[in-house]
C-alpha cells in the first residue's frame, strides 16, 4: 500500500488479531484496492474512517448448550458479528458449520456491509453462526439446536435492529424452527428473519435469488465487456447447495451447460450437462452426498477430491461453496485451459495470489461482494413485502432481481472506468462501497 495511513491502519489490525487469518484477507481486499482514492480524500484519514468501518460496531459470542437423541449434553459456540448499521439494521446470514470461528464471521460480516450497500436497499451488515456441523443430525436434533441458540440470540435481533437469514448449512428448514422459535420468544411477528418459506411470511425467489442472480450479472459482464454471453458456455460450479443450485438452474436457462458440480467429498462430471433434477432431488429431498449422482444419470461420473473440479476444461467457473477453495493452484489450471471468466458465488472463495493470477493473465474476474448480492437484495425485498403486508408475484420479484444485478454491474463497472480500470471489478466493488459507506460515516459525525 502506497499510503502510509492505510498501511499504518493494516499492521495496527494484523497486531490487534494476529490469528483472524480470513478477517485480515478481507480487510486486505479492500485496503489495497482504496489506496488509489486516499490522497483525494485527506478526510477519510482525518476522522479515521478505516479503523472506525472496518472495525465491527459488535461481536457478541455465547454458549449454545442442547440434548441431542440419546440425551447426551453438547456446547457449541455461537455468535453474532453486528458489522454496521450506517445505512440500515445489521443484516446478514447464519452459518452453521464446524470451521465456523470469530475471524470467518468477521470476514463475512465486513463483506456483507460492502455487498449490503450496493444493493440500493437501506440495509446494514452483520454474520453469525456457529460451529455446530449439521451432517448426520437428526431433523429433531436440528430443531432442538436451533431452538437453543435462538434462546441466546433473540435479545439482540429485530427488524429495526438486526435481520439475519440463513448462509451454509442453514437453508429454509433451518431458518423455519429459527424463526418460530423467536416469535415464540417475543410474541412478536415481524421481518425479524428472512430465507423464509413462503408459508410463513418468506418471499417468492428469495430461495434463488443468490443462483438467479449470480448467473444475471454473469451474463451481463460477458455482454458488456467480452461481447458474448452464456449461451453455449461449459460452466463449472463448486458446491450444491443453495448458492450452487440456482446458479446452475440460470445458467441452464440461459443456454449454458453446467458439466461439474461438487460437495465436500468429490465432484461429478458430465461431457454435455449435468442433470439438475437429479442433484436436487440428491441434494435438497434427500440430503444424500452428491457420490450418489451416478445412480440417477448414468452420464455423469464421480470422482473423489472435489478440488480437481477445477482441472476440467470450461468456459466459465462459478466457485460457490466456500472460502479460498479457488487457490493458485486451480486457478493455474483454469489459465492452461483458457478459462475466459471466474465469478464467486461463495464469498471469498479465492484466495488472494489466486486472483493475483487471474490478473495477471486478465481473466475477467467478478468479485463475491458484487456477484452474489442477488441473495441479500430478495431479503430486502422480503422485509419489503412483510412490512407492506403484502405479497408480489415471482416475476415481479425475479424483474426487479434482474435489474438489480444489472444496475450493480453497471455501479461498480462505471466507478472502476473512472479510476482508467475498466476490467478490474474487483477495484471497482471495493470503491463504490467505500465511499458510500464512508459518506454515510461522515454524515453522522463521531458515534
Ligand atoms: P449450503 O450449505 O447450501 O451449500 C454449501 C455447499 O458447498 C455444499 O454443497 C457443501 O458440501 C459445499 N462445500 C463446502 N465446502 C466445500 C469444499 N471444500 N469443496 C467443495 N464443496 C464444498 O450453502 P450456500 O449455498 O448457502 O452457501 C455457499 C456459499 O455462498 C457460502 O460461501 C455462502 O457464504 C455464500 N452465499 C450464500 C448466500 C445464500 O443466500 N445462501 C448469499 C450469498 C453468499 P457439503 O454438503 O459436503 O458440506
Amino acid at each position: 500500500m502506497q499510503n502510509t495511513y492505510l498501511d499504518k491502519q493494516y499492521h495496527a489490525f494484523k497486531q490487534r488479531y494476529p490469528n483472524e487469518t480470513e478477517y485480515l484477507q478481507a480487510i486486505h481486499h479492500v485496503l489495497t484496492s482504496i489506496d488509489a482514492i486516499m490522497d483525494d480524500h485527506p478526510e477519510y484519514e482525518a476522522y479515521n474512517i478505516i479503523e472506525r468501518l472496518l472495525e465491527p460496531e459488535r461481536v457478541i459470542g455465547f454458549k449454545v448448550t442442547w440434548l441431542d437423541d440419546n440425551n447426551q449434553v453438547h456446547v457449541n459456540r455461537g455468535y453474532r458479528v453486528q458489522h454496521s448499521a450506517l445505512i440500515g439494521p445489521y443484516k446478514g446470514g447464519l452459518r452453521f458449520h464446524p470451521s465456523v470461528t470469530q475471524s470467518v464471521l468477521k470476514f463475512l460480516a465486513l463483506e456483507q456491509t460492502f455487498k449490503n450497500s450496493l444493493t440500493t436497499l437501506p440495509m446494514g451488515g452483520g454474520k453469525g453462526g456457529s460451529d455446530f456441523d449439521p451432517k448426520g443430525k437428526s431433523n429433531r436434533e436440528i430443531m432442538t439446536f436451533c431452538q437453543a441458540f435462538m434462546r441466546e440470540l433473540f435479545h439482540h435481533l429485530g427488524e429495526d435492529v438486526d435481520v439475519p437469514a440463513g448462509d451454509i448449512g442453514v437453508g429454509q428448514r433451518e431458518v423455519g424452527y429459527l424463526y418460530g422459535y423467536y416469535k415464540k420468544l417475543t410474541n412478536q411477528v415481524t421481518s425479524s428473519m428472512t430465507g423464509k418459506d413462503t408459508a410463513i411470511g418468506g418471499s417468492l425467489v428469495r430461495q434463488e435469488a443468490t443462483g438467479y442472480g449470480l448467473a444475471y450479472f454473469v451474463d451481463t459482464a460477458l455482454r458488456k465487456m467480452k461481447n458474448t454471453s452464456l449461451k453455449g458456455k461449459k460452466v463449472l460450479i463448486s458446491g450444491s447447495g443453495n448458492v450452487a443450485i440456482y446458479a446452475a438452474e440460470k445458467v441452464i436457462e440461459l443456454g449454458g451447460n453446467v458439466i461439474a458440480m461438487s460437495d465436500s467429498s468429490g465432484y461429478i462430471h458430465c461431457e454435455e450437462c449435468v442433470d439438475l433434477d437429479a442433484i436436487k432431488t440428491i441434494k435438497e429431498e434427500k440430503r444424500e452426498r452428491i457420490k450418489t449422482y451416478p445412480d440417477y444419470d448414468d452420464k455423469g461420473k464421480y470422482h473423489d477430491d472435489p478440488a480437481k473440479l477445477w482441472e476440467i476444461d470450461a468456459d466459465i467457473a462459478l466457485p460457490c461453496a466456500t472460502q479460498n477453495e479457488l487457490d493458485a493452484t486451480a486457478v493455474k489450471h483454469l489459465v492452461d485451459n483458457s478459462i475466459m471468466m471466474v465469478a464467486e458465488g461463495a464469498n471469498m472463495p479465492t484466495t488472494e495470489d489466486g486472483i493475483a493470477l487471474l490478473r495477471q493473465h486478465e481473466i475477467l474476474f467478478a468479485p463475491g461482494k458484487a456477484a452474489n448480492a442477488g441473495g441479500v437484495l430478495v431479503s430486502g425485498l422480503e422485509i419489503a413485502q412483510q412490512a407492506q403486508f403484502s405479497t408480489w408475484s415471482f416475476d415481479t420479484i425475479n424483474q426487479r432481481l434482474k435489474e438489480g444485478m444489472k444496475g450493480i454491474f453497471e455501479a461498480i463497472h462505471q466507478t472502476a472506468k473512472e479510476f482508467n480500470k475498466a476490467d478490474d471489478l474487483q477495484f471497482g466493488v471495493n470503491v463504490y462501497s467505500f465511499r458510500k459507506l464512508a459518506n454515510a460515516m461522515l454524515q453522522q459525525g463521531v458515534v
